[in-house]
């Protein structure tokens, strides 16, 4: 058993947050078995040895819902729009994914990254070869984390290197999630990468293996960019929008994570509601791509789940703050104004949500894992100046999200264990 004392942020029955000054975390085999006001906690293990963390603020770890690990040398690949940007970037730099050695590497490289910002748990687009899933997969379990993710299937209009063959790709879906989903704290996404990759028959062996294999999740992309939707109008005539030809193929249930959701009509939001679908909201993304903008006030209306993510490499960032400030941004740009509570909470509690992992991860209270942050103010001039002054707990966390970075993730702790802190290789000669 483990204490650690510092300050506490969590969420409330009510999905509001509150900040304990002096708090004690007790965790017990990896696992949160106390979390409170230190005195009262305290007196309830009067045996505990604890770690003096006082000046960092204990936070959930954050949750991306959609990132792609073999685009981490692809971030900041300029391209006029999406279809362009897969062509010239992705698609070449995914295509070395086939190679296990090269994949592992990586692997370690963006597990470390994401760690490093914060990000304890995310749903992850791996690249079409089965050896990048393995790699990626390997990697998550060497240190414990909550990841979910899956081969692209991708079996038309895509090159030769990065293309599978429609039922070789849904065979080796079957070998991983029969190899992975379960395993430890690992899911399986069934991963089809979008509509125009993606023949009516690989699509919908995809949602027979979603039927087969309980508590399977689904991912993919639905109406990023205006290019991407006309084409898919002329692969699928009879579909009434893009996100119905997930629809008729039996894609849109629960446990399905469709990035972007920007181009949707009322219809489409509907039955993302009524289906149990969740969104992945990736604004980096759809600024830099120049994709369009999530529209918020339409999404709540509707009511589905939604969670924060970055999808890097399209994405810029892999920095939760980067991401909620610019779901601010973008908010505000629709006329909503998101505030930094439910901006936290769509990146955290809200994310566990939308991928169905409540009550897991993504709060900081007894019964959930020990998958947690600690922060620390101080870390640049400015951030501790504004931060000090805040005089209220939203003040505080709008600081962090508009001035805060990686330098802020003082130390990330996954299952109990406290992650390695990862400096910059150093220069030699
Ligand atoms: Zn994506």
């Amino acid at each position: 058993m483990q204490g650690y004392r510092a300050a506490l942020l969590r969420f409330l029955p009510d999905d509001t947050m509150e900040r304990i000054d002096d708090a004690l975390v007790v965790v017990d085999q990896g696992r949160i078995a106390d979390a409170g006001a230190f005195d009262a906690v305290a007196a309830r293990f009067p045996q505990l040895d604890w770690v003096d963390w006082r000046g960092r603020v204990l936070a959930p770890g954050f949750i991306d819902v959609h990132v792609h690990f073999p685009q981490l040398d692809v971030i900041g690949s300029p391209a006029e729009g999406l279809l362009p940007w897969l062509e010239n970037y992705t698609f070449p730099h995914e295509a070395r994914f086939a190679d296990p050695a090269y994949a592992s590497a990586m692997a370690e490289l963006f597990l470390d990254e994401l760690l490093r910002n914060g990000v304890t748990t995310a749903m992850v687009y791996c690249s079409s070869h089965a050896a990048s899933a393995e790699a990626f997969f390997e990697a998550a379990q060497k240190r414990s984390l909550r990841m979910v993710a899956g081969k692209c299937l991708m079996d038309r209009n895509s090159p030769e290197p990065v293309r599978d063959d429609t039922r070789r790709g849904l065979a080796q879906s079957q070998f991983l999630i029969e190899r992975w989903h379960g395993r430890d704290r690992l899911g399986y996404a069934i991963t089809p990468r979008f509509a125009p990759s993606c023949s009516d028959e690989q699509m919908r062996g995809a949602a027979e293996l979603a039927e087969a294999f309980a508590g399977t999740w689904v991912q993919t992309h639905v109406a990023e960019n205006r290019d991407e939707i006309a084409w898919v109008a002329q692969l699928f005539p009879d579909a009434r929008s893009y996100l119905d030809v997930y629809d008729r193929l039996g894609l849109l249930r629960e446990r399905s994570m469709f990035a972007h959701c920007i181009h949707l009509d009322a219809a489409d939001r509907a039955r993302l509601t009524a289906s149990g679908a969740s969104a992945a909201v990736c604004p980096t993304s759809n600024l830099f791509l120049g994709s369009g903008l999530f529209d918020f006030k339409a999404a709540a209306q509707a009511g589905f789940q939604w969670g924060l993510a970055s999808d890097v490499g399209g994405g810029t960032s892999f920095s939760p703050f980067r991401t909620m400030l610019a779901a601010y941004e973008v908010a505000r740009l629709g006329g909503v104004t998101l505030s930094p509570q439910a901006l936290w909470y769509r990146h955290t509690l809200g994310a566990a949500r939308a991928m169905g992992l409540d009550g897991l991860v993504g709060n900081l209270s007894a019964g959930h894992k020990a998958d947690f942050i600690a922060l620390d103010a101080r870390v640049t001039p400015l951030l501790a100046r504004r931060t000090g002054s805040a005089w209220s707990l939203d003040e505080w966390l709008f600081a962090m999200i508009v001035l805060g970075d990686d330098r802020a993730i003082a130390d990330s702790v996954v299952a109990g264990t406290t992650m390695p802190r990862l400096t910059p290789p150093s220069r030699t000669g």
